[in-house]
């Protein structure tokens, strides 16, 4: 299965570009919180006042059916999630004691942590988050607790708590485990590998031209006479009372709708969540897929499978957005150009799309952020995921722009390229030229890299199994670095430099050959497929260009810098790279594909990696970053009647998520 969420959000705002674009933003405090390697921000959601009442409302009633859905995640990621949640919340604000005694500080790092990974595990290195504070002061804490709010299985969670070996991992992906059996997830229950593998390969029709996307919505387990089954999430089936509200909020959602076509989406999508029928999911997402003239859209379901080590059930996730009118201006230019980009990319003609369907790009606003997408937000989305309905139906693909605005709004003046980058006529190009070809990037990441390609007759789109991702996410990454420095762009009038792209191909690999290493602990390996993606590219051109010098790392003064030499070479081999790695994905070349992972995208230099941490400690700057959402209020007259809805954005972070957990809590217990 494809994965195509771009998750390089953090990752890129992290670089600290700042942009010479207009600033009318300086009174608005983007900074709400900060712990451990964390950075809170707020986002503004510029346009909503202006929107027509019916549409503020249909927004209103599909940001509560994103709201509802939180806990579905919560418990996706872990069996444990929802009460450990609960324990702590009550904990800390059953609180009297000394607010700063450094165990309860400890302790509230930790529940901002939990709260901000949806659980006990990292949202990112998947790792189980470790707990500053004493078992003492942990059990001191729960005893005092009114006995009704006290855990029956509080042994359980102590341990999962305190003992780094249980539950360590939510998505294990190395290379020979059992990754069901590793994973601590709550996506599969009881069931090996080998099991779930033969399961799936007996249901699997491979004839199927236009086959679902086989455990997409369910918990794979075994039934009391030890078969392997399928439990769905669905209304009357696995969390049913999450999705029920869900479902009451779309019904009033659909009641709102701008159009017949977007209402036939909800509607369906409706159907979807009562019959738990992936045949309908897919009609949904057709639907969905050609609601092109809706002002006012959103995602709403299982969507992406990062979280399954076999790539299969989609993570809870929803974001409800409307359309930035002026801005989509640029992503329509790009996607009226499909055809000519497909016809022109560097890769082998057999693998080349003959004819881009519907690939329509816009530039949203996001309005919520829910379930996977909250705290920690992609910044673009390429939907749907299902391989045939892209190639018969096109594909919906968005760049968030008031997100990277935060991003890049909140990032000004860290000290990151004065540290990173020692040339200065290169940090003024960056300066100038990184926020708009960072958009673009998303833009041509997700409008047409995702969709472009093809695989040859009777190829399984899982053929790349657990590396499928990481390809995925290098091809369509590869497509955009080789487009952002074509004169196509200028002749398009999406750029006026020329030179723009040279920031943007800087940047990448600083990131991708340095920079990132500062997400990883000390003796880790890259894991996530975005960060392999970028560390496998930056390696192969470095070693790749190195007879030619194309790009080199230099040592001065004991710290190292990227240089880059020859800028149209180093386009060339993006462009190489893209040609193997379509090849590759459009043959399904497991062995091959996996060989290119393994080489460039995961081991790390101990020393360099050192040597990033330190400098990057010395600038304080988190290394990800979330969002706590707006909130939205619905006025009424003295009849009950809906006249506005208000947006405010003065909510912090805890105080949020305490409210989601009161108001939205569906699941618990
Ligand atoms: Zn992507």
């Amino acid at each position: 299965m494809t994965s195509l969420l771009l998750r390089t959000a953090a990752a890129l705002a992290v670089i600290g570009s700042s942009s010479a674009m207009a600033k009318d933003n300086n009174d608005f405090d983007y900074t709400v919180d900060r712990f451990a390697d964390i950075e809170v921000l707020r986002y503004r959601v510029p346009g909503f006042e202006e929107l027509p009442l019916q549409q503020k409302k249909l927004v209103y009633y599909l940001t509560e059916a994103a709201l509802y859905g939180r806990d579905i995640l919560w418990d996706q990621n872990n069996k444990y999630n929802l009460q450990l949640r609960d324990l702590l919340e009550n904990i800390y604000k059953s609180y009297d004691g000394d607010k700063n005694n450094p165990q309860f500080k400890a302790f509230e790092t930790y529940l901002k942590q939990v709260e901000f990974g949806n659980g006990i595990h990292h949202h990112y290195s998947m790792d189980k988050f470790t707990p500053a504070f004493t078992r003492e002061f942990f059990a001191d804490r729960v005893s005092r607790l009114p006995k009704d709010k006290q855990p029956e299985n509080a042994d359980i969670l102590t341990k999962l708590i305190f003992d780094p070996a249980f539950m360590a991992k939510k998505v294990n992906q190395a290379e020979g485990e059992d990754l069901i059996m590793t994973s601590a997830n709550n996506l599969y229950e009881g069931v090996t590998q080998a099991e779930v593998e033969a399961y799936f390969a007996a249901i699997k029709d491979t004839t199927d031209t236009t086959p679902v996307m086989y455990g997409l919505n369910t918990r794979v387990t075994k039934d009391d006479d030890g078969n392997v089954i399928e439990q769905q999430y669905k209304v009357g089936g696995l969390y049913s009372d999450a999705i029920v509200k869900i479902v009451e909020n779309l019904e009033k959602a659909s009641a709102l709708a701008e159009n017949q076509a977007q209402r036939a989406a909800i509607d369906k999508l409706i159907q979807y969540y009562k019959s738990g029928d992936l045949k309908d999911f897919d009609e949904y997402s057709i639907l969905w897929t050609a609601d092109t003239g809706s002002r006012v859209d959103f995602i709403n379901g299982f969507i992406e499978s990062y979280d399954d080590p076999l790539g299969m059930t989609g993570s809870w996730e929803s974001i409800v957005n409307f359309k930035n009118l002026e801005a989509s201006h640029r992503t329509e230019i790009i996607s009226d150009n499909a055809q000519w980009f497909e016809s022109h990319s560097p890769v082998d003609p057999r693998f080349r799309k003959d004819e881009v369907k519907g690939v329509t790009a816009k530039v949203i606003t996001a309005a919520i952020l829910a379930g996977d997408s909250y705290p920690a937000t992609p910044i673009g989305i390429n939907l749907p995921n299902s391989n045939w309905i892209r190639a018969a139906h096109g594909s919906k693909s968005v760049t968030i722009e008031n997100i990277t605005q935060a991003y890049d709004e909140a990032s000004h003046g860290n000290g990151f390229n004065e540290e990173f980058v020692d040339d200065p006529a290169m940090r003024d190009m960056m300066d100038k030229y990184l926020f708009i070809t960072d958009n673009l990037h998303t833009d041509l990441h997700e409008c047409l890299g995702h969709a472009s390609g093809k695989l040859l007759p009777g190829v399984d789109p899982d053929a790349l199994k657990a590396h499928g991702s990481t390809l995925e996410e290098a091809r369509a990454d590869l497509f955009a670095l080789y487009y952002i420095a074509d004169p196509k762009l200028v002749e398009l009038g999406l750029i006026d430099n020329p030179d723009a792209y040279k920031p943007q191909y800087y940047k990448y690999l600083l990131n991708g050959l340095m920079t990132q290493l500062m997400r990883i602990e000390p003796g880790k390996d890259v894991e996530e497929a975005h960060m392999r993606n970028r560390k496998l590219i930056s390696e192969w051109v470095l070693e790749q260009g190195a007879a030619n010098n194309v790009v080199s790392l230099e040592n001065k003064n004991g710290k190292t810098y990227v240089r880059v030499n020859d800028y149209p070479a180093l386009r060339n081999l993006f462009g190489q790279l893209l040609a193997e790695i379509q090849r590759i994905k459009s043959e399904g070349d497991y062995e091959t594909g996996a060989a290119l992972v393994e080489k460039y995208g995961v081991k790390v230099d101990p020393a360099l990696h050192r040597e990033v941490l330190d400098r990057y400690a010395n600038l304080s700057i988190a290394p990800y970053k979330g969002f706590v959402n707006p909130v939205y209020t619905p006025v009424t007259d003295n009849n009950g009647n809906i006249t506005d809805i208000t947006v405010s954005y003065s909510e912090d972070y805890l105080p949020q998520m305490f409210r989601y957990s009161e108001n939205y809590g569906t699941l618990g217990k």
